[in-house]
């Protein structure tokens, strides 16, 4: 078995797969009220064809899988895929992320099928705040999905908190709170202003270190930890003091972490992206239609895999919203 290795020397055993571009909620951050112009649904790949990427990548070195979107459990079906992918013998670990919206629902399905954990976007604990940011009235209550995940076994759980100043930066500390009594692994992710959204400005970035230093002002110290056993990526732990969980941080805004970055990405119409943000993207569902082995077109993605993303000195504008890239 080979392995997946950039030009940077960086080894690639993670791959997000984004099964959909469409999604039920329409975060003032991530997608228009209007929607985007949808991918045809021809582009979009079948479950079997993303089996089939999965199954090739496998044989190269790929290790752990990231079911994404848009927002994945709108796709009808989905436990066929989490099977399919779960029958790919050198696939460890499966996650996925959602909204939450539907986990309740869906989540014994999902664990049944061979799913292994969740990641829950859950912006606000209160309701009409909730309603507020993502644009849908969907009945959202993200501890009943995450004790909905939890019951079904799809643990360690997190829960990604993008934090807005003005917004729902108030509530920082009723998340961290949740770590205290819950398993739960509570990550506040900084506002990324990109696309072409309104109004998102770089004043409502939170930087981390401000989060977490009014974390301990209202709840005690907090030491690093090591953080959840499974799927460590660019977040950084802390721990309440007898939390049972942890609060992590990503800071896409104030640090880079690209020199660590293990990761690859599948559009929901085939395209093998190597950084979430710029346009290094390399076709796979042509070769993959065509019945040609897709080895060598991954090999040239990753050779092109930038060195680092161009977030910090692009900023605000030009680059595409996460939902159309499988954030
Ligand atoms: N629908 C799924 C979900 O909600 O997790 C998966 C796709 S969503 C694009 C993935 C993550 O990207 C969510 O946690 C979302 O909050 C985050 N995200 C989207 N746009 C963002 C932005 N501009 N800044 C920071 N995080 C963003």
């Amino acid at each position: 078995m080979s392995a997946l290795v950039d030009q940077f020397g960086r080894t690639i055993e993670y791959l997000r797969i984004s099964v959909t571009d469409k999604c039920n909620f329409r975060c003032r951050y991530c997608m228009p009220l209007e929607g985007l112009p949808w991918l045809p649904k021809a582009d979009i790949l079948t479950y079997e064809e993303i089996r089939e990427v999965v199954s090739q990548l496998a044989v190269m070195g790929l290790k752990r899988i990231r079911i994404t979107g848009g927002e994945p459990t709108i796709r009808p079906q989905l436990a066929t895929l989490v099977r399919f992918i779960r029958d790919v013998p050198a696939v460890e670990d499966i996650a996925l992320s959602t909204n939450g919206v539907k986990l309740p629902e869906l989540a014994p399905e999902l664990a049944a099928a061979g799913l292994d954990r969740v990641n829950i976007s859950a912006d606000s604990l209160q309701a009409e705040r909730i309603v507020a940011i993502a644009r849908r009235d969907l009945g959202f209550e993200p501890v009943a999905a995450a004790l909905a995940a939890e019951k079904a076994g799809l643990g360690p759980i997190k829960l990604n908190v993008v934090v807005m100043r003005g917004v729902n930066d108030d509530e920082v500390v009723d998340f961290a709170r949740l770590t205290l009594d819950h398993p739960w692994h509570v990550r506040f992710i900084e506002l990324m202003p990109v696309g072409s959204l309104e109004p998102m400005t770089e004043e409502m970035v939170v930087p981390s270190e401000e989060v977490l230093s009014r974390i301990q002002d209202a709840l005690g110290p907090l030491t690093r930890t090591a953080g959840p056993a499974r799927g460590n990526g660019p977040a950084a732990y802390h721990q309440l003091e007898g939390a049972a969980g942890s609060i992590g941080v990503i800071t896409p805004m104030t640090h880079t972490y690209c020199g660590s970055c293990n990761r690859v990405r599948l559009t929901a119409d085939g395209r093998l992206r190597t950084c979430l943000f710029g346009d290094h993207e390399v076709d796979l569902r042509g070769p993959l239609r065509a019945g040609m082995p897709l080895a060598p077109f991954v090999r040239q993605a990753l050779a092109d895999k930038p060195q680092e993303h161009a977030l910090l000195t692009h900023r605000v504008g030009g680059l595409r919203a996460l939902s159309q890239v499988g954030g």
